[in-house]
């Protein structure tokens, strides 16, 4: 039992350490808030619970003593506990706080440093902290509190004397009141300044000015939070020294609404090519309860969706059987997510689709005599009966077993959704129950999603989505997240 207060960096997901990934990978427990790279919960082990106690719009949020209580809750059960943290824990992340907290009530916990916003920041925007010649010092500082108050603990005289580097955090909201302060108390109003936000991922924007102009170049390009406020005269490096990196996808934003854990993937594969992805799962995998079938009387199974593999493999090998139990039966399957779940058990495929839908199935098994031949067919309660009924077309028996099925997860609602759809370009639907539950959210109110670009992942969530007037601008031709991918790349160029 351990809780680790982790740095999880300032965004890049690969900007975290090598130990956090390491350490992300043993817990049983993650607990994230905002600004923690996405793609870091990706390093967590299967099963790891993660819990998400950040302030997303339009969702409770859990106050500091209710997050101290869950950690106390949670490691007293025994576990390892992952607490997440955007940047370095210990700079403006209240991981000193929580350390504290745990010390008094004997939890042991460790600190993993991570790289903090405070440096990675000013760097991905051409701008050394500390610069021979230029700046000796660099000094972070919270904008937490209003500058424009007299007494605080700040001291604002002596931060306008500095002739080093300033870096305001949480400032986005009091870029003005703070260049105003700086300059009432002495500063002179054309020190180099420059703003940076989403800093090191690849929807990073900056703008380098001066002081006296800073509130004024912040409104112009709309600079949002996160953003940090560099204030000094290494800020005229950031002209010669900032690259920009060239990333087929950059300055696309995308939502991606399929489940939690295959959502975190599929945005590490957007991000790796410059996209960046944000998450609000829409759909839910529950299992559903389901009596362990007899696999010896069954010729063929067929695996139409990567969600129901493992709820039955794990039902069968649970009962003492493994893959030898499935030897000279016929395995299929739509695609190569449900292949390599299938490979994950022991499994490689007879067959998988040429298109990965249901009709591609059909298709594969054409030159099969089917004629009395017993098909187990585990699927998601609701899905489209076209596939159970062409095999019994062909003659044979086809049982299906509802293994699982599609719900819209706890904690979503309308105005969490539209936060989300704000921030984006492009709206990724992979699959129809995805598209049933954005409507179940919006209701009236789903024709507000037209103002995107919508994607389809193939033409069988492309038909979900016109029928609720919501026609994909564009489908993938293959239908995974390679071929979403393929497509945006293509939709661009
Ligand atoms: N512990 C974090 C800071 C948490 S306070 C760290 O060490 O980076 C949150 C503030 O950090 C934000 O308001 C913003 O000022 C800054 N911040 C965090 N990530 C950022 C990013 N990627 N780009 C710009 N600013 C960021």
């Amino acid at each position: 039992m351990k809780v680790y207060l982790i740095g999880a960096g300032p965004g890049d997901p690969e900007l975290i350490t090598v130990k956090a990934a390491r350490i992300v990978g043993q817990c049983e427990v993650i607990i994230y808030d905002d600004l923690i790279p996405l793609e870091v919960l990706l390093l967590a082990k299967p099963g790891a619970e993660k819990i998400y106690v950040g302030k997303r719009a339009g969702m409770d949020n859990l106050q500091q003593p209710e997050i101290n209580n869950l950690l106390l809750e949670l490691a007293r059960k025994g576990h390892s506990i992952a607490r997440l943290k955007g940047g370095d824990p210990c700079v403006f992340g209240r991981g000193g706080e929580e350390a504290l907290f745990l010390a008094e009530h004997q939890i042991p916990f460790e600190i993993i440093p991570g790289i903090t916003s405070a440096i990675a920041g000013p760097i991905s925007a051409g701008i050394p902290p500390t610069h021979r010649g230029l700046a000796a010092s660099l000094k972070i500082v919270t904008a937490h509190e209003d500058p424009a108050k007299e007494a605080g603990f700040l001291d604002w005289h002596l931060l306008a004397q500095e002739n080093g580097t300033l870096v305001f955090l949480m400032g986005a909201t009091r870029i003005g009141a703070i260049a105003a302060r700086l300059m009432q108390e002495g500063m002179d109003g054309m020190t180099p300044c420059a703003l940076v936000q989403d800093a090191t991922l690849s929807s990073q924007r900056h703008v380098a000015t001066t002081l006296k102009d800073a509130a004024d170049v912040a409104q112009e390009h709309q600079i949002a939070s996160p953003c940090i406020m560099v204030v000094g005269k290494a800020v005229e490096l950031s002209r010669t020294l900032y690259t920009k990196p060239d990333l087929p996808l950059a300055g696309t934003t995308v939502l991606i609404t399929r489940p939690s854990h295959l959502a975190f993937r599929t945005a590490s594969l957007f991000s790796a090519q410059g996209a960046r992805a944000y998450l609000y799962p829409l759909v839910e995998i529950t299992p559903l309860p389901y009596e362990t079938p007899d696999i010896t009387c069954y010729d063929l199974f067929v695996f139409t969706s990567q969600n129901a593999v493992p709820l039955f493999f794990e039902k069968i090998f649970a009962n003492g059987l493994d893959a030898r139990a499935f030897a000279g039966k016929g395995i299929y399957c739509i695609g190569p997510k449900t292949r390599d779940a299938l490979k994950y058990y022991g499994i490689m495929p007879d067959g998988m689709a040429q298109e990965f839908r249901a009709e591609g199935i059909v298709d594969m098994l054409k030159s099969r005599d089917l004629s009395n031949k017993r098909v187990c067919l585990p699927r998601a309660r609701g899905a489209r009966p076209y596939l159970a009924q062409a095999l019994t077309n062909r003659g044979a028996r086809v049982d299906e077993i509802l293994v699982y099925e599609t719900t819209l997860p706890q904690n979503t609602d309308k105005q969490g959704f539209m936060a989300m759809v704000d921030k984006v370009d492009t709206i990724v639907f992979t699959s129809p129950s995805g598209v049933k539950n954005a409507q179940k959210l919006l209701e009236e109110d789903i024709g507000l999603l037209k103002e995107k670009r919508l994607v389809a992942i193939g033409p069988v969530t492309a038909e979900a989505m016109t029928k609720l007037g919501l026609p994909p601008h564009l489908t993938a031709r293959e239908y995974t997240d390679a071929g979403i991918i393929a497509l945006l790349k293509g939709a661009k160029a």
